[in-house]
């Protein structure tokens, strides 16, 4: 599943990409990984087996204080929140604390959960939210954070899903014809 990740998520040199350094990507990368804990292509969710998602929060320095299915909510929740249609909303509630240590105020998580609504938290006050995509192929629906500068990347990889997509589009009117 790693190397799908990285090749679907490969940040590529466009012109005109913003990097805000107001954005942390450890941020961008902790609600994008956990938005993809399910892959519509291979699959694979792993949310569906606990030492799965264990193997997963290790990865990340979590502890395992958050069982799957307590997860999953909050996951299908915020892939609704970004535009994933097969998704439902959720109201999400969880242990987040206010960090006054460093000067200005600072949400900081407890859990897996409370870190990643922080992290997503931190994006929408910066107006990044939006930025956050769902691949619109059906056997992809990859989350990905797009950098354009007029925000209007609509494929997780031109590549990959755009070009067919493309295909697919030239292919019907072919047919038409
Ligand atoms: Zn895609």
């Amino acid at each position: 599943m790693r190397v799908t990740t990285e090749a679907r998520n490969r940040q590529r040199a466009y012109s005109g990409v913003v990097n805000d350094p107001a954005v942390d990507a450890q941020d961008v990368q902790l609600v994008l990984d956990f938005i993809n804990t399910v892959d519509a292509e291979t699959g694979v969710d792993v949310l569906d087996e606990e030492s799965r998602w264990a193997a997963w929060l290790a990865e990340r320095r979590f502890g395992h204080e958050v069982a799957a299915r307590d997860a999953r909510p909050f996951r299908d929740g915020l892939r609704y929140a970004v535009g994933d249609e097969h998704a439902t909303a959720v109201a999400a509630g969880m242990a987040v604390r206010m960090d006054l240590s460093k000067g200005a105020p600072r949400l900081v998580g407890e859990d897996v959960l409370a870190a990643v609504l922080a992290a997503g938290y931190r994006l929408a006050v910066l107006g990044e939210w939006s930025r956050i995509k769902i691949c619109p192929a059906h056997d992809c629906r990859w989350a990905f954070f797009d950098r354009s500068r007029n925000r209007s990347r609509t494929w997780c990889s031109m590549q990959v899903c755009g070009n067919r997509e493309k295909a697919r589009t030239w292919r019907e009117r072919t047919r038409v014809r």
